[in-house]
């Protein structure tokens, strides 16, 4: 009867040219109840066969025979079943987690076994060696051989076939040695299998059969004199078969908890690491927040203002100003005059005209200096753009062709210039020409980008000839006392304006009549041009930022190579250590989206708040910066996550 068998079993390294034999043909059956040292010089090949006997390895050539079934052929991931149900492993460095409890650690095979729920036994195998009084102890406040005695319950945890020891005392005084080696012969005398290596003859001691090796192959194989031999015990009742093909539905759930966890004590722990990794991410997603708020408000406020200029205006423009204010007429600007505006208002279909003229000024009042946007108009102004002053009046027609020195004044303005004082027939002085305000705009709000009530309007002449030196009207407000005459009315006063200035084909664009629904899609493509400067934006920064959780799950990844080997040795199989890597990773990045989302609406509530710019903010946007941090976490976290995936156990559990 026998649960192991080997069948001319080699194994080379090689290393550089060199080859080295490190298994050259061993050949080698185990029986139920056994407990085997395996000894030899050092480089004899012990730690590879025992390797190769919990399957942390495969051979290059031979057969391995468990429980009469070849498993030389099997894939890693019905290894990792296989060493998950059946093995137990013990190790000379005894490769506990740091950061958990010794209980937690001793439960870590449940886990990828999905008997979470089994946790009561952790405590049981605890209890068994002896350190119940330790369980919620970290590794390091423990000393090695209780280390070690932890080690020895998780590897029990999953009640395995057999357990493999690697030099269990080559890092323990004789005192811990020898408690050691009384709990692992004391589970032998329970029927346990035990296979172990050593090159103490002491330790070698305590086995039932001692197997010795030189240069890769088996020089003896006796039983031990020393040491009572008793009947094998009946053989366990296993099969590979249902093991290998188990089902790992309730495996992932349990595992998932457990990741999530893992990666928050990982986050945790290295706090100042996963601050400054997230910082990219924090940036991106908060800058995102912000603007898209801003953006959003400013939309609604211009839209807001845009239904109270009317849908019946038409503007007359000067120069074919093109949607983004970029001129592609060749240089032949039409100058508007006074009579172009009396032309255009005895058009059939016209209600009212008002000329435009804009200028900028230097305000001052008593002490206070303000710079400001001056509009000159004609009286339909106030009719046409809602700005009939409800405090004080609007200038009268007499007092345009008088050019006289009276300003209707913005709310901005005389916040700026008065403050508390009763600025209605006061005198300030624009440009050094003295002017009475004589009325006050009614408060229109900011666009977000633009303050609509840092403005002063002044009849056109006055702004004409007094204040900016112009010869020439900039724009011509039309109101058209009949929405469906529109189009009507447009293509008549561009008719009148090319017969009136001696317009040919080339330069007919030297002037330009728009409507509101040009307006509006001006907008539009304002607001397309707006979002893709803010994708731009959020894709350059989450890029940067996915770049740096990149980096940072390497390093993460090769801090803690031996800790993926161990859990490769208890069972995890690629995918597991992938996604636990993975919810590291979107763990991360998450957390800088949602610390992005509330820093970058902090940043709006702010500016809307002390510089009163309209804001929205929109689920959709919030909804959207996460699922790209998300994403970020997922994508950038791949590559680490695969690395650590595919690291061989072995080499993993030697890294330094
Ligand atoms: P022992 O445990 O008896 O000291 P090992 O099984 O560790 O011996 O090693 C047997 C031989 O194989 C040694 O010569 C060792 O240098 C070599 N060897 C073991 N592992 C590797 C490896 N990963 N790469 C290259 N050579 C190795």
């Amino acid at each position: 009867m026998k649960i192991i068998e080997l069948k001319d079993i080699r194994k080379t390294y090689s290393m550089g040219k060199a080859a080295v034999a490190a298994l050259q043909g061993v050949s080698l059956t185990i029986s139920p109840g056994e407990f085997v040292a395996i000894m030899g010089p050092s480089g004899s090949g012990k730690s590879t066969l025992l390797h190769i006997l919990g399957f942390l390895d495969r051979p290059d050539s031979g057969e391995y025979i468990l429980s009469g079934k070849n498993i030389t052929k099997l894939t890693n991931d019905q290894l990792a079943l296989l060493r998950n149900s059946l093995m137990g492993f013990v190790f000379q460095q005894f490769h506990l987690l740091p950061r958990i409890t010794a209980l937690e650690n001793a439960e870590l095979p449940l886990i990828y076994a999905g008997k979470r729920h089994l946790k009561a036994k952790a405590m049981d195998k605890i209890k068994d060696v002896g350190l119940a009084a330790r369980a919620g102890h970290r590794p390091n406040e423990l000393s090695g051989g209780e280390q070690q005695r932890i080690a020895i319950a998780r590897a029990l945890v999953n009640d395995p076939l057999v357990i493999f020891a690697d030099e269990p005392t080559g890092n323990l005084d004789t005192k811990s040695q020898t408690e050691i080696m009384a709990i692992i012969s004391g589970l032998n005398k329970k029927d346990k299998t035990v296979v172990m290596v050593t090159h103490e003859e002491e330790v070698a001691g305590y086995a039932r059969r001692i197997i010795r090796m030189r240069d890769g192959k088996i020089i003896s194989d006796d039983k031990n004199k020393d040491v009572r031999q008793e009947p094998a015990a009946v053989a366990p009742d296993i099969s590979i078969d249902k093991i290998i093909s188990g089902s790992r539905e309730e495996i992932k759930r349990a595992e998932l908890a457990d990741h999530f966890r893992q990666a928050f004590w990982a986050i945790v722990s290295h706090k100042m690491r996963a601050i400054l990794s997230m910082l990219g991410i924090l940036i991106g997603v908060a800058a995102v927040i912000a603007m898209l708020a801003l953006g959003a408000g400013a939309r609604e406020s211009i839209q807001k203002q845009l239904a109270s200029l009317g849908s019946n205006l038409l503007m007359v423009r000067a120069g074919s100003q093109q949607l983004h204010g970029v001129s592609l007429g060749a240089g032949v600007v039409t100058r508007f005059t006074f009579q172009d505006v009396d032309a255009i208002e005895k058009i059939h279909g016209v209600k009212i005209v008002s000329p435009t003229v804009n200028g900028g000024a230097q305000l001052v009042y008593g002490n206070k200096n303000w710079n400001t946007q001056v509009q000159g108009t004609g009286v339909n102004y106030a009719q046409m753009h809602a700005a009939a002053p409800t405090i004080g009046r609007f200038f009268k027609e007499e007092e345009v062709r008088m050019r006289a020195r009276v300003a209707v004044v913005g709310t901005t303005v005389i916040k700026q210039l008065f403050g508390d004082a009763d600025p209605l027939d006061a005198y300030i002085r624009m440009s050094r020409i003295t002017f009475k305000v004589i009325g006050i705009l009614p408060p229109k709000g900011a666009t977000g980008w633009r303050d609509q009530d840092d403005v002063v309007v002044i009849p056109v002449t006055t702004a004409m000839y007094r204040l900016t030196g112009k010869q020439y009207i900039d724009s011509i407000d039309v109101e058209v006392s009949d929405i469906s005459s529109m189009d009507e009315v447009q293509k008549a006063i561009k008719e009148l304006l090319i017969k009136r200035h001696h317009l040919t084909k080339e330069n007919e664009d030297s002037f330009e009549i728009r409507n509101m629904a040009d307006i509006q899609q001006a907008l539009q493509a304002t607001t397309k041009t707006m979002a893709w400067l803010l994708g731009s934006i959020a894709a350059i920064s989450l890029l940067v930022g996915g770049i740096g959780i990149m980096n940072i799950m390497l390093v993460s990844v090769t801090e803690r190579t031996r800790e993926i080997g161990l859990r490769k040795a208890i069972g995890a199989r690629e995918s597991d250590i992938m996604i636990q890597f993975l919810i590291e990773a979107v763990t991360l990045t998450f957390a800088g989206g949602a610390a992005g989302v509330v820093f970058g609406a902090g940043i709006a509530l702010l500016l809307s708040l002390f510089a009163g710019w309209t804001i929205k903010i929109s689920i959709f946007s919030i909804l959207l910066a996460t699922i790209f941090s998300i994403a970020v976490g997922l994508i950038f976290g791949l590559w680490p996550a695969h690395q650590a995936a595919k690291l061989d156990p072995i080499e993993a559990l030697r890294y330094e």
